[in-house]
Parts: structure tokens; sequence; C-alpha cells
């Protein structure tokens, strides 16, 4: 068995399951009986992948079944029918929301995230939800309380995180679309390390209402895809303005699949593509920055400008970001006391009850930042550390500001400094924290980023970033696409 080639029904395009299933060629509960076909094939048993912590076989029959009764009524889907994987930290019915936690241990939300309904909306079969990190904290998915995943490539690595279900779910072809969530590259990481297209949206363009916060001003809600159409198509079916989400921002939701086209021999004419030397120092893996350059000569021969541009507080977006997400965190976990949230530990006084629910049901690693969020925040401390590390936050997305004033358009630099890594071998948290050094820039400012199969090396894939300014999607898909195409195969290769 192949495990990140999927045939049959699997191996047709979101788009194009949709409209198959919308005239009436596909029925929706034979789509869904391959996936879950496909899913005993990659997931169960000794040697599985555990992509998955929870399904719902039942509820994604009778969402099939509601699907066929509105195709009936003409009633328009644009992911009629379509299974998608859904990371563990957003909220559903009927399916647990455990965010890879023993402290959540079987949690049903009693409501549902606004991303989630919109999916439905839009005819989607929420069929799953994937394994992660506890609590998003992490990069390779092996903080998780119910097991690793395992690389769909090479199931002794990594498939990395905390998306990483979602990642593999969509790498090993169980699905065409999933969602993850990213405070720091937790999409576009795991997409990079399986294969696989992951996008940031901007800040505030898909609610957050119904994901479980971990840094707040930093969190989003991701979309993984197989190729770069079904990733647009998964997120234009989730953006847009929320009334349940204050920070979710009220602009139009652009078509991102409408300006997809490769029909000239020049698509990107007139786009200017940056490449941030702050991104490939000395030390980049020459086999990655080949693959880079590569993909920068694509890009040029389809019309675009490149140009070498600086964004010179890059090497400060790591401490940063350690500073500011478990400053949030430690003030969002707080919920899970035993009393509010979480499954409550011990009988005896009110202070025994929370130290023994939260030290029983956390993780060494949410602890960490736990301790380290509470210590930043603290008396004392907080000038020192949190209040100076917001003021170069401020910084690092200045830098981003005044490249995209200079009339570069999209940014072009390698997602992860390294391929996927053998599972435990990266021991120390501060070195697993290196693993986001691309990515977390995007978060700390806001802005759009994406992550896209670039190519192999040593069989392992590797991923290609884009970045773009707020609310630019359309034009980074645009690149995106284009890149995709002109690649073909060597993506994979
Ligand atoms: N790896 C980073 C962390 O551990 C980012 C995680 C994320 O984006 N959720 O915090």
């Amino acid at each position: 068995m192949n495990r990140t080639l999927p045939d049959g029904l699997l191996a047709v395009s979101a788009a194009a399951l949709a409209h198959g299933v919308t005239v009436g060629d596909i029925d929706p509960r034979a789509l869904l009986a391959e996936t879950v076909a496909r899913f005993h094939e990659v997931h169960a048993g000794t040697g599985g992948l555990n992509a998955f912590l929870h399904l719902d076989v039942d509820g994604a029959r009778n969402a099939a079944t509601m699907v066929s009764a509105r195709v009936l009524r003409d009633d328009p889907m644009p992911l009629a029918g379509v299974p998608v994987a859904v990371k563990d930290n957003i909220a559903t019915l009927r399916l647990p929301t455990t965010c890879g936690s023993r402290i959540l241990g079987d949690y049903v939300s009693p409501y549902e995230a606004t991303a989630i309904a919109r999916l439905r909306e839009a005819g989607a079969i929420i069929f799953g939800k994937t394994n992660m990190d506890e609590f998003a904290m992490g990069s390779s998915t092996e903080n998780s309380a119910f097991g690793p995943t395992k690389n769909p490539h090479d199931d002794a690595r990594v498939p990395g995180g905390s998306s990483g279900g979602s990642a593999v779910a969509v790498a090993a072809g169980v699905v065409r679309i999933a969602l993850g969530s990213e405070t720091g590259g937790s999409v576009r990481q795991p997409a990079a390390f399986c294969g696989v297209v992951g996008i940031k949206p901007t800040y505030g363009r898909v609610s957050r209402h119904g994901l479980v916060a971990f840094a707040s001003s930093l969190d989003h809600i991701g979309v993984f895809g197989r190729t770069v159409d079904d990733a647009a198509l998964g997120l234009e079916s989730i953006a847009g303005v929320d009334p349940l989400d204050a920070t979710s921002i009220d602009r139009p939701v652009v078509g991102y699949r409408d300006g997809m086209s490769v029909e000239s021999e020049q698509p990107l004419a007139g786009i200017v593509i940056g490449k941030p030397v702050e991104y490939f120092p000395d030390s980049l893996d020459r086999n990655i920055r080949t693959l880079c350059d590569r993909a920068a000569n694509i890009l040029q021969s389809l019309g675009a400008e490149i140009r070498d541009v600086s964004l010179p507080h890059t090497d400060l977006s790591i401490p940063v970001y350690y500073v500011v997400a478990p400053a949030e965190a430690s003030s969002n976990l707080a919920r899970f006391d035993g009393v509010r949230f979480g499954a409550r530990k011990g009988e005896g006084s009110l202070r025994e009850m929370y130290e023994r629910t939260r030290s029983e049901g956390f993780g060494a690693e949410v602890i960490r930042r736990i301790l380290l969020g509470t210590y930043v925040l603290s008396a004392g401390y907080y000038d020192a550390y949190y209040r100076r590390a917001q003021a170069v936050r401020e910084l690092i997305a200045a830098d981003f500001t005044t490249v995209f004033a200079s009339g570069v358009h999209i940014l072009l630099t390698p997602t992860t400094p390294t391929t996927a890594f053998p599972l435990g071998a990266v021991s120390d948290p501060y070195d697993m924290y290196l693993s986001d050094i691309f990515t977390a820039t995007a978060n700390l400012a806001g802005i759009p980023a994406m992550s896209l199969p670039i190519g192999r090396v040593n069989g392992l894939p590797v991923g290609g970033q884009l970045l773009a300014a707020h609310f630019d999607e359309a034009r980074m898909l645009r690149v995106a696409y284009a890149l995709e195409r002109a690649l073909g195969d060597e993506a994979h290769r």
C-alpha cells in the first residue's frame, strides 16, 4: 500500500468532488465509504500513523445523507460531500475536543466553532478529529497525551506539529482538506514536513470562535490541502467576519480561486517577489537552499521580478515569541482548574484539588510554558520581559510593513530549516523551538503565509514559504498556484 498516494475518489480534487456530488455523479455516501476505508488502511493497528483521535462515522453518514437531500433542493454547496478532518482544539458537537491533553479527557463542547458551522453550511462532512501536540504547544506532535503521530513518508519520523494529525490526514490521502491551528507555525511546519499545502491567513480573516485559546494575539485557524486549490477552497469556505469573534475583521472575502490561472505564459507578470536574506543564512541546509533557488527561478520564468530584501529583526522572533506566547498561555490555561474545565483530581482542600488537577492533567511542555509565562508576567519582570517583547514584536511587524511598502508583493523563504526529523531525536525544548524560526514572524506580524511542496531531500518533502501583506491572500495563492503548476511532479521529487 502506498502511504501517500491514494487512488479512486480520494485522488480527485475537493472542487471536482463537490462538483461531482452537486451534479449527481458522485454519491456522498460512497465518497465517505472510501474515506473510512482509507482511514482503516493507514491509521489503525500497530504501524498505523495515529493521525486521528476521534471519528464519527455515524454522524458523517447522516451528514452525507443530508447533503444528498440538499443537492435535490439545488442548495449551492462549494464543499458538497467533501470529508474534512479537524484538529482536536477546534470545538465540534458530538465529537470530543481534547486538545491532545489528558486534562480534557473526553470533553465534548456544548457549542461548535464558527469555522465548523461554515464548513457544514458549505456541505463538508466533518469526518474526525486529529492528533496534536498538547494545547498546540510543540513542533512534532510528540507532546500529545495520546501518543505521537507518524510521518507517512517515513514512519520513523515526526510529521511536524502541532497540527501533525491534520497534516498527515491529508498527506496520507484520507481527506483532501483539513483544519489546523497556528500560533507560531503549526500549520506551515507540518505541511512542509508532510509534503502538503498549509495556509495561515491574516489575523482576523477566520473567526477564532471555538478554537481553544493558546496565545490569543497569535492564534489562527489555518487550512491544509492536498493542493493549493484544495486549500484555497477550504479557506474560502471558512473566512469572513463573525459577530462571535471581536477580532475578526469585516472585509469582503475574495474568491481566492478566481485569480488562479496559468493561461498566459507569464501569469506572474508585474508581481515582485522578495527573498529576505535573513531567511537564507549561511548555515541553511544546502539542499533546501537549492530547492528555494529553483522555485525562485521558476517564479521569474513565469514573469515575476525577484529582489533580495532584508527583514533585519528576524533573529529576534523566537525569543519574542517565547515570551509573548507563554505569557498569554499562562492566562488562557488558567480555566483548566478542575472547576470550570478539566478532569478534577483530589478530594482534599481547594488548593490540593487545583494542584493535583493541573499537575496530573497537563504534560511537561504545557507546565513549562505556564511557568515561563507566569514568570514573565510577574511583578518586577513584566517590564523587563513582557513589555520589551511587545516592543520588539512591533519592530518585527514594521520590517514587513517597510518591505511591502517598497513595492514587494510576496516574500519567498524556506518554511523550515530542516526536513522531518526522527521521532525522539529532539529532546532539548529550545532546539524544538528553533523549528519555527522561519514561521513565527508571520504570527507576530499577523500577515498571511503559506507553505507548499517544492521538492525533496533524501526522499523527504521540503516546503517553500510564501508571505504576503495583510489580506493579500488572493495574490499569495495566485503565486502558489502558478508555482505548483510549473513544478508539477518536481514538487514531489
Ligand atoms: N511550535 C510552536 C510552539 O510550540 C508553535 C505552535 C503553534 O503554532 N501552535 O509554540
